[in-house]
């Protein structure tokens, strides 16, 4: 028997036998803990200890776990109509959150889809087909290095080449590799990284093209790099004098993550395709929305079958994912303060870390902060040191799931001065032991 089989064979009474679970090679992990209650920031372990959710289930739980009042608008809707084919029926709810939401991003037309990656290759299908529809050839994609977009194949297409892609990469269409000049506090060189990333993207542009995507103000699975507002100016500059559109991927930061109900208002800029999804329920169900602009739709307009999007989901426009979202912007409305404040309540912490001898790189963005470790060269998301502290963090009751050697906090918006206290003391003290 080799090794492997050997410690799986070590955990049989943990590990599921049925089970396979998502990003885990379950031969050098720890079987995962028993859930059955979660209520605000705090997860519940079975023996009732709670663990403080440091980064929203995966980004995905806004405003707490099981919100009392995203709660019972689930349950009402489920007893009044739970799923209904979208292709020949409409319903309030769908209607309700196509126009909150067109009115909130300025696009005007929205599909529905499942999740964050069908939100990207909705996006990069209609990007397409746009061009196809004006009888225009235009197949180049600009993607940013870092960049994450999901899992499926047009998502990983555009996501950076690495080793979680790498048994697929002869399958992958091809895009060219823009640089995403990040910045931290004290980077003293960001204007001149800023010009030449645009400098390149401008020789890239020089080919006819399609779509430019990428994630505005915050590159999540790439390590939460920030980059300014001005940046992101410059590329939809760029962008539009090339006549590319330019596709925002809002999975992550989309929702009030970065302060503003969306990244792209906080960046002052207005992409032409917008992908949303992990937030958009509260973090209760799956849901992905691709919004467009008019002029995109109208180009999918006519007699012409051939101009159709024919693109569709089983569970398009769900009624309880619609509920949920509905419900959600209720106390995004209610409460902007819950956002809008949220960076000057990360500041004091990282204003204390900034000298700390072990890191570096400290950024914040709205809900969002991160700084890397130092470590002895290797910063790939296989380092090890970002393990010992979420295992640290774990034994102490903080959940956070470090990106190599990049930490961050990405709490649901209810999180308490106390509980936000907590984590930072936890990985504070975390450092004295790597
Ligand atoms: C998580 C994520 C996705 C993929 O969403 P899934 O729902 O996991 O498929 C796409 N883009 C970004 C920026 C993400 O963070």
């Amino acid at each position: 028997m080799d090794k492997a089989m050997d410690n799986i064979l070590s955990y049989p009474e943990n590990w599921h036998q049925n089970i396979w679970p998502p990003f885990t090679q379950i031969t050098s992990s720890r079987p995962p803990l028993q859930i059955s209650n979660a209520k605000g920031c705090l997860i519940f372990k079975d023996n009732g200890e709670p663990i403080i959710d440091a980064i929203s289930s995966w980004w995905v739980t806004l405003h707490g776990h099981s919100d009392p009042y995203i709660a019972s608008a689930i349950y009402n809707q489920a007893k009044q109509l739970e799923q209904v084919i979208f292709a020949d029926f409409v319903h309030p709810q769908a209607e309700l959150l196509a126009k909150r939401l067109s009115q909130a991003t300025g696009l005007q037309r929205l599909f529905f889809s499942d999740n964050g990656s069908t939100a990207v290759e909705v996006a990069l299908k209609i990007a397409l087909q746009y061009w196809h529809n004006k009888g225009e050839q235009r197949h180049h994609i600009i993607a940013f290095e870092g960049a994450y977009h999901g899992d499926t194949f047009g998502a990983m297409s555009v996501g950076e080449r690495n080793l979680f892609n790498e048994p697929f990469k002869e399958m992958l269409f091809p895009v060219s590799r823009a640089t995403w000049p990040s910045t931290w506090w004290g980077d003293e060189g960001i204007e001149r990284r800023e010009e030449e990333a645009i400098k390149k993207l401008e020789i890239m542009l020089e080919r006819p093209t399609a779509a430019v995507i990428l994630e505005p103000l915050i590159q999540g699975a790439g390590g939460m790099t920030m980059v300014r507002p001005e940046f992101l100016q410059a590329v939809q500059g760029v962008v539009r004098q090339a006549k590319a559109l330019l596709i925002a991927d809002e999975v992550m930061v989309g929702f009030a993550r970065t302060g503003s109900l969306f990244a792209s208002q906080r960046a002052k800029i207005s992409p032409d395709l917008m992908a949303l999804s992990k937030g958009l329920t509260g973090g209760f169900l799956p849901m992905g929305i691709t919004m467009a602009s008019q002029e995109i739709y109208n180009t999918f307009l006519g007699n012409d079958p051939q101009k159709t999007f024919w693109h569709g989901h089983s569970f398009t426009a769900n009624p309880l994912g619609c509920a949920a979202a509905n419900a959600s912007l209720d106390l995004l409305e209610r409460n902007p303060t819950a956002y809008t404040n949220f960076e000057s309540r990360h500041l004091p912490h990282l204003e204390q870390l900034v000298k700390h001898p072990k890191i570096k790189k400290i950024r914040l963005t709205g809900t969002i902060a991160a700084f890397d470790l130092k470590t002895d060269g290797n910063d790939g998301y296989l380092n090890n040191t970002g393990k010992v502290i979420k295992a640290y963090a774990l034994a102490n009751n903080v959940f956070i799931r470090p990106l190599g050697n990049v930490i961050y906090l990405l709490p649901p918006l209810c999180i308490s001065d106390h509980q936000l206290e907590q984590c930072y003391k936890v990985i504070k003290s975390s450092l004295d032991i790597i």
